[in-house]
């Protein structure tokens, strides 16, 4: 039972208990009865009656234990009846005085019933459903105590943490930076890829300062009406200030800090006014003022640079995808409360996982709990976690999805073609696993992990690499003389990377160090929609030409490659077929 319902009983109850103790109000007094005056006269002169009570023209007699009632006319006296305070005790009463509150009872009884009525109808309706008061409330969290989150629960992320322990320094200890005149930083953005750990970091900060947290994800202040927004902006801002020193926490800040002036529909507006009342708050605080305002966002090229001016948002944290070092530290946060057996490796599954976020791995790192315990076990070992990379980086296996027999062949074929081009060309990753398994949406895999974290490429890497992606097509042409589906999606990532190394990274000889065209994103729509394009025709012709040379150049060197080892090719396509995978530590020693 909710809990209006329960009011409603109560107050449903009282009311019947109201009118109970008015109906039974008479129960301790004698029973009455309908009579005459004659009678009563009788019963006076024979000296039955005990008292006469008068009430205008009503008559009580009390006669042992019993009242008897009768009506005399108006402009007649007791006397008239031969009843006198001689032969009986006879008390006059005013008519109305015993009935008022009855009376005023029946008057007002109604009234109140129906107010009770409207009472819990208003009550219920703004309670649950509608809450057609309580829009300009912002739905902020509060986390506080429970579940307190340190640094030591966010793994690498070192420059971000040092950054951060500034703030830190300056919630717990205001006075000592006002002492020297210091500005407080009033706002800091957290920068970095989704799933990187920056509402993780936000709310150690708050652990760590041990302040009141108020968290609102940046989509909540939009809403269907224009000006909820804002009211909500100004709402949290007053929480708090409220609960100052505090920390206030936007999340995704990009889904309302996107420059103004350039969105489509029609909550434009209230994009724009509540990023306006943002403005207008951080800009309200005075210097003595301990709320510090962070905000996340995995798109600062779209922040309006309002945002991002000196005294607002102007420190910048940036977090990373984690390097290798950094992910076995954050496998080792996530192993922590789990039962691994000793053949678990964190350094070895970090080697594997280039390019996972925090995110992937904590997911990697419940995958394989949730695989170990399907099987009954007790600890989590090395091959649960494999098997979980696997998930989490290719999606879930698709054994049911049955390919024919000749299927099966060209993309064995195919995949050794990607493997033996990717070991042989100086500039590909070495190669983790081959296998001819469904999964997602490939028919196969070849799955290539780079020895470490590198943040430059070169012509001669991206060279490699599409000649790697080419190969499987490649593969097939020379096993079957023939060209399959199988392979439009390796087409179009090594285009798209031909297409970028000649109009982003300035890589063809032809055209020179520039970038040709500007991507403008239509704001909401958040896609890459319109490509500017700020060059000449002829620069087209030639961008596709340029383009169409790499990825030419390309399938050459693969075809080489694989004229070169055509035994190596048929080898491997039917130990694909045999085994359905093969580890890149046996496939390198095949070629040894
Ligand atoms: P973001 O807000 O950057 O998208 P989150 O902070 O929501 O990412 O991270 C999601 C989850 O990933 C976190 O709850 C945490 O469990 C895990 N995670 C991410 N980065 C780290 C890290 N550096 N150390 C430990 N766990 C991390
Ligand atoms: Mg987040
Ligand atoms: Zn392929």
């Amino acid at each position: 039972m909710n809990k209006q319902t329960k009011q409603a009983l109560i107050f449903v109850a009282i009311l019947l208990a109201i009118l109970a103790v008015f109906q039974f109000a008479d129960i301790g007094s004698p029973k009455t009865k309908e009579s005459t005056i004659t009678e009563i006269k009788q019963l006076v002169q024979d000296k039955k009656v005990s008292e006469i009570r008068v009430k205008g023209s009503k008559i009580e007699a009390r006669v042992d234990g019993e009242v008897l009632i009768a009506y005399i006319e108006k402009s007649a006296q007791l006397s008239d009846y031969q009843i006198t305070p001689d032969n009986v005790n006879i008390v006059v009463e005013d008519p109305d005085k015993g009935s008022l509150l009855p009376n005023l009872l029946t008057i007002f009884l109604p009234f109140l019933l129906i107010a009770g009525f409207l009472y819990f109808m208003l009550k219920s309706a703004t309670g649950s459903n509608m809450r057609a008061m309580d829009f300009g409330r912002s739905k902020a969290q509060l986390y506080l105590g429970k579940h307190k989150i340190s640094f030591a629960d966010v793994a690498g992320a070192e420059e971000a943490k040092q950054e951060l322990e500034e703030v830190v320094e300056f919630l717990r200890y205001p006075e000592k930076f006002r002492r020297l005149g210091a500005e407080i930083p009033k706002g800091v953005l957290l920068v970095g890829p989704p799933g990187t750990g920056k509402t993780l970091i936000a709310r150690a900060v708050a652990g760590e300062a041990g302040v009141p947290f108020f968290s609102v994800s940046a989509s909540e202040f939009v809403e269907m009406f224009v000006g909820v927004g804002a009211a909500r902006t100004r709402d949290i801002f007053a929480k708090a200030k409220r609960n100052a020193p505090s920390i206030m926490f936007i999340d995704e800040l990009d889904a309302i800090g996107r420059q103004r002036g350039s969105g489509l529909g029609g909550s434009h507006d209230e994009r724009e006014q509540t990023l306006n009342q943002i403005l207008v708050e951080m800009d309200g605080f005075n210097p003595g003022t301990k709320v510090v305002v962070m905000a996340a966002t995995n798109r600062p090229d779209v922040l309006d640079p309002a945002l991002l001016r000196p005294g607002r948002f102007d420190r910048r944290v940036m977090l990373d995808l984690p390097n290798k070092k950094e992910r076995k530290a954050i496998f080792e946060v996530h192993l922590k409360n789990k039962p691994v057996d000793k053949t678990v490796n964190a350094e070895k599954i970090a080697q594997g996982t280039a390019g996972f976020s925090g995110a992937d791995i904590k997911n990697v790192a419940n995958e394989a709990a949730i695989f170990a315990a399907r099987q009954n076990k007790k600890t989590i070992s090395q091959n649960d976690l494999n098997w979980a990379v696997e998930k989490v980086f290719l999606g879930p296996e698709r054994r049911s999805k049955v390919l024919s027999e000749k299927e099966k062949e060209i993309t064995a074929y195919h995949e050794a073609g990607h493997a033996i081009v990717g070991h042989i060309l100086p500039g590909t990753d070495p190669i983790h696993k081959i296998s001819v398994v469904s999964r997602g949406m490939a028919l196969g895999f070849t799955w290539s992990v780079p020895l470490e974290d590198l943040h430059l490429s070169s012509k001669e890497k991206f060279e490699d690499q599409i000649a790697q992606m080419l190969a499987g097509r490649v593969a097939e042409e020379i096993q079957f003389n023939s060209i399959t589906t199988g392979a439009s999606n390796d087409l179009k990532n090594a285009t798209k990377i031909a297409r970028d190394m000649v109009t982003r990274y300035g890589m063809s000889d032809e055209i020179g160090p520039m970038t040709l065209g500007e991507k403008e994103e239509l704001i909401f729509l958040g896609k890459e929609l319109a490509e500017h394009k700020t060059y000449s025709e002829k620069s087209a012709a030639l961008i596709d030409q340029e383009v169409s040379d790499i990825i030419n150049e390309a399938k050459k060197r693969a075809y080489q490659v694989l004229a070169k080892h055509k035994k190596m090719l048929k080898q491997i396509a039917e130990k694909l077929l045999k085994e359905e995978t093969i580890e890149g530590e046996d496939f390198a020693r095949l070629f040894k």
